[in-house]
């Protein structure tokens, strides 16, 4: 974290995601988290916020300013308004910034997850604020943030959604209306279908990591098949920006010693650029630092 002259304000980041709310706070650029809260298909937002505005003036009499990160759509220009969420249904149009401002009385910001924890890895130098660089996150979906002299951008609120970007044409269904989107060939269950397909049996990424590493061999084809896929689509992306390199993060990032150089070998068989990958790695309260991180910078 950089200095900055915000010493003793405290600045609050709520990370909202699919199954749970972190929230923590960022004071003389020290990160703690204070509470997770439960989340799921039917939360309901109204009352989410709520609960977590009362968590902070219960704990803050006067909180500088308060970031939030959740997936899918943000409408950053309408306050934070959330358009498209995926994983909680019941957030579809709803302001989140507003419901935030209307009880703290502070600044708010929203933002999509993916961008939050970009810019809390902006703001910590785990990515350089020189040249361009893509940040990708493979786990159920494929999240992407464009990251450009250490400023996001965002074209007209939605750069980035890489995930759904088309690798086949026809291909398979995604719950986004269209098909053959690049996290149906490169996402958690594309992973787990690769290796359903090939044995007939279950697995989840996980066991299927263990079995690569002991050379099991059906694993290992599994990875290599989607390891292709990654490198296809990061080829795709080299190609439209070429950019100095790529972070990737993610519940599957982890297995990236299994699939990488399948991924390379594709990636340098579609595109001229050098392959620059690294792991950015994952705490499970990155998104919230982020979000904290995010307001102490621009509020
Ligand atoms: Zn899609």
């Amino acid at each position: 974290m950089e200095s900055s002259n915000n010493s003793g304000k405290t600045y609050w980041g709520i990370d909202v995601g699919g199954t749970c709310a972190k929230i923590g706070c960022l004071t003389n650029d020290v990160f703690r988290v204070v509470d997770t809260i439960s989340t799921g298909v039917d939360c309901e937002p109204k009352e989410l916020l709520a609960k977590i505005s009362e968590l902070i003036l219960a704990e803050d009499v006067k909180p500088a300013a308060v970031g939030l990160g959740t997936a899918g759509h943000i409408d950053k220009r309408a306050g934070g308004v959330v358009r498209f969420s995926p994983n909680l249904p019941l957030w579809n149009g709803i302001n989140a910034g507003e419901i935030l401002r209307r009880h703290l009385k502070v600044p708010v910001i929203v933002d999509n997850d993916c961008n939050v924890f970009a810019i809390g890895a902006i703001n910590s130098g785990r990515i350089p604020s020189e040249g361009l660089w893509l940040f990708i996150t493979l786990g159920t979906g494929i999240g992407g943030t464009i990251i450009n002299q250490g400023s996001i951008i965002y074209g007209t609120g939605y750069s980035g959604e890489f995930g759904h970007t088309t690798v086949r044409e026809g291909g398979v269904p995604c719950p986004c209306g269209s098909d053959g989107c690049w996290e149906r060939y490169a996402g958690k269950k594309a992973l787990e279908w690769y290796y359903t397909r090939l044995t007939g049996q279950k697995a989840s990424p996980g066991e299927i990591a263990a079995l690569a590493s002991q050379g099991k061999v059906s694993a290992l084809e599994t990875f290599r098949e989607y390891g292709r896929w990654v490198g296809l689509g990061l080829a795709n992306l080299s190609n439209c920006f070429s950019p100095m390199g790529f972070f990737i993060g993610g519940g599957l990032s982890t297995t990236i010693n299994h699939f990488e150089k399948s991924a390379m070998l594709e990636y340098k068989k579609r595109c001229k650029h050098k392959w620059n990958v690294s792991l950015l790695e994952n705490s499970p309260t990155a998104g919230a630092f982020g979000a904290a991180s995010m307001v102490a910078k621009q509020c």
